[in-house]
């Protein structure tokens, strides 16, 4: 299997770029999130790629072989690409297993029907194969349409946000269904999101878009851990970002003094995750300003000289107006140097 590689891949309407110099690669056998806000471009990317649009600049290869390119442009359907949409409409006048084996031109009548019945199965709905599209639910749906991409053994599949119409429920058993699915095919998959917990939970890769640029890709734990910049941290999740200033290996925030060896004296902004500011005894007094209970624990706002900070703790114990004490974990703590 081949990977797919976009290089500075730049898509304008009009004047604006909806995607510009857009460098990424999709792996074989791994799944790749794209996490965005909405207008990042994650849908034009995934178009551009599927072959629905034309680049402007950039190439998109699978392997050797070049898909676009300025004044270059393989057809969608001689791409190898399956996408699979939001509103991922089945044929209603099909039955569920005539809809996956639509994908599947070529063989045999009988040997469709047993390959489409095998993809049904590896998503628990062989038992629903003669029913008709309506007779199944939401989810079940998701999963015929998706077996229906996979039918066609695409190289590159790409799912842009197919879990946003369905429940909570739902969605954790598409998921648990689908991806060792999707893994074992052996496909480059892209998946859309603009959740952050679905990225974390799915993605092999992760590639985080902010106004058509990428911001960051690598391991999930390395963009969650390590963001490049305060803009990408507060993409992948709750960050706070608070002013610092360093004078000889110490820098001064509202929320107390952090050790920071190596670092120029200077104005500072310091990244700081929930889970890497404590409870502590020894810390500084900070106001509780909000508590909101967030299953695995709890989650405080606190305040301090005007400034606020996100911090996870197990225990729910303080209330709304409390003085709590707190302190900055300095190794989990991320400093950049201020943007001028
Ligand atoms: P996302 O899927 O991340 O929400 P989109 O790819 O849909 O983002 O859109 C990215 C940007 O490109 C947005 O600013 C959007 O308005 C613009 N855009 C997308 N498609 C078109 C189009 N066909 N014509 C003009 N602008 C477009
Ligand atoms: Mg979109």
């Amino acid at each position: 299997m081949t990977a797919l590689v976009l290089e500075g891949v730049t898509r304008r309407y009009g004047a604006k770029a909806a995607v510009e110099e857009v460098g990424l690669t999709l792996r074989p056998g791994r799944i790749t999130a794209l996490l965005g806000p909405s207008g990042s471009g994650k849908t034009t990317l995934m178009r551009l790629i599927a072959g629905l649009e034309a680049i402007d600049a950039g190439t998109i290869r699978l392997g050797e072989e070049i898909l676009s390119s300025p004044g270059l442009h393989t057809p969608p359907e001689a791409r190898g690409v399956g996408l699979v949409f939001q509103d991922y409409a089945l044929f209603p006048h099909l039955s569920v297993l005539d809809n996956v084996a639509f994908g599947l031109g070529g063989m045999p009548r009988k040997a469709r029907e047993a390959r489409a019945l095998a993809l049904l199965g590896q998503v628990g709905l062989a038992d629903r194969a003669r029913n008709w599209p309506h007779d199944l639910s939401g989810g079940e749906q998701q999963r015929v349409a998706l077996m229906r991409a996979m039918a066609r053994e695409p190289k590159v599949l790409l799912l842009d946000e197919p879990f946003s119409g369905l429940d909570s429920h739902l969605k954790g058993a598409v998921r648990d269904f689908l991806f060792p699915a999707l893994k074992v095919s052996g496909a480059a998959v892209a998946i859309v999101t603009h959740d952050v917990d679905e990225a974390l939970l799915l993605a092999d890769d992760l590639v985080l878009l902010h106004q058509g640029r990428v911001l960051q890709s690598g391991a999930p734990v390395d963009c969650y851990r390590e963001p490049v910049s305060p803009k990408a941290a507060r993409l992948l999740g709750d960050a706070t970002v608070l002013e610092g200033w360093v004078k000889d290996g110490l820098a001064t925030t509202a929320f107390g003094a952090l050790p920071v060896a190596a670092q120029a004296d200077g104005e500072v902004q310091i990244v700081l995750r929930p889970e890497s500011v404590r409870l502590d005894p020894a810390g500084v007094p900070a106001k509780v300003v909000g508590v909101r209970f967030a299953g695995q624990g709890f989650d405080y706002r606190l305040e301090r000289e005007g400034r606020t900070l996100s911090l996870r703790a197990e225990e729910g114990r303080a209330e709304v107006g409390d003085i709590v004490s707190v302190s900055l974990d300095p190794a989990a703590a991320r400093l950049f140097r201020q943007a001028r």
